[in-house]
């Protein structure tokens, strides 16, 4: 007798959203995400109750035709991929085609989308597939209500309203330095926190980092081979009791790595009193054949193909860009 079956699909996408769908903050750097790879050039976000009760995402950028809507939904199903080699130098922020899956399977997840050329807009619920006319201009806008309403368990586990939202915002922050040339607002429960223009890189940094960072801040500009680093960084005059300010892009992905960070923190060893952080605000490029994204579904941990040269690429660029504006010996004398 066989004890082996398949699952059903909602199980599968359920299972699934639980890697990819961690508190509302996920949904959002998910949603987000997507309007970033269909070129848009303005992103309108709205929560409500920390985006537990509701998150919007409007944007202007390429819009799903009718009959790709079922499949975008659909796990595995992806327009940014087609093959392996696709894969290593992948240039979109998705590529995996699940996050939409596992999103609908714990949220109510409506699509509404028009894509060039077609007359209309069309919409799509979750729940029961199958499309109907909608209006909208232009581009996409996703509708998530009700995060975790069929899953309880996973309910429990999100917190209070403001720490939930704190989550969103900074997810939408990431998204924000990193690309400077999208429009970006976000509202919570109707109010707005940031409404950001197109900007020069730095307007945009000092926009969401404050002046002050600016102010006591060095300018980073290094490039050695197909290896980039840009971005500002603190002097130790400016130095925080927590890691709560530093930014890594890799490839315009926020990242957490333990070599970049520790390449950050050897260049800073002699300037910084160990209890101290540094703030910065920092964008590696390089060749995507280079560094391997696909490590984690979030994709916030990356692999290098070269690890010890971007180790020692980040480590000398920071520190001549630090030395150069004399922050060794201003960092010295306050110790
Ligand atoms: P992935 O981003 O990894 O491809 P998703 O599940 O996030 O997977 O999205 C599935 C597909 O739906 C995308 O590949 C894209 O074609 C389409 N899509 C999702 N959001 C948008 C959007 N805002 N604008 C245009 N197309 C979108
Ligand atoms: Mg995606």
């Amino acid at each position: 007798m066989s004890v082996i079956h398949r699952l059903p699909d909602l199980l599968v996408n359920q299972i699934a959203a639980g890697e990819v769908v961690e508190r509302p903050a996920s949904v959002l750097k998910e949603v987000l995400e997507n309007a970033v790879d269909a070129g848009a050039r303005a992103i309108e976000v709205q929560l409500e109750q920390g985006g537990v009760r509701r998150i919007r995402v409007a944007d202007d950028g390429c819009g799903i035709a009718r009959d790709d809507l079922e499949l975008a939904l659909e796990r595995h199903a992806t327009s940014k991929i087609a093959s392996l080699d696709d894969l290593e130098r992948v240039g979109t922020m998705g590529f995996r085609g699940e996050a939409l899956a596992a999103i609908a399977a714990v949220a109510r997840t409506t699509i509404t989308s028009r894509a060039a050329g077609s007359p209309h807009a069309w919409r799509i619920a979750g729940d029961d597939r199958g499309t109907a006319p909608a209006a909208l201009n232009h581009g996409t806008v996703v509708e998530v209500a009700d995060l975790y309403y069929n899953t309880p368990a996973r309910r429990k586990f999100l917190k209070s309203e403001g720490t939930e939202f704190a989550h969103c915002d900074e997810m939408f922050r990431r998204v924000a330095l990193a690309r400077p040339d999208i429009a970006l607002q976000l509202a919570h429960n109707g109010r707005i926190s940031h409404r950001l223009a197109v900007a020069a890189p730095l307007a945009r940094v000092a926009a969401l980092m404050g002046d002050d960072f600016v102010a006591h801040a060095r300018e980073v500009e290094a490039e050695s081979g197909a290896l980039r680093l840009t971005g500002l960084a603190s002097l130790p005059a400016y130095s925080r009791a927590s890691r709560d300010a530093q930014y890594f892009f890799v490839n315009g992905r926020f990242v957490r790595d333990k070599l970049l960070t520790h390449a950050v923190r050897q260049a800073y060893a002699d300037i910084l009193h160990g209890a101290r952080h540094p703030a910065y605000v920092l964008f590696l490029t390089l060749d995507p054949a280079g560094v391997d994204v696909n490590v984690h579904p979030a994709k916030i941990e990356v692999r290098f193909r070269d690890a010890r040269a971007v180790h020692q690429f980040v480590f000398h660029a920071l520190t001549r860009a630090l030395a150069e504006s004399g922050a060794a010996q201003a960092g010295m004398a306050a110790e």
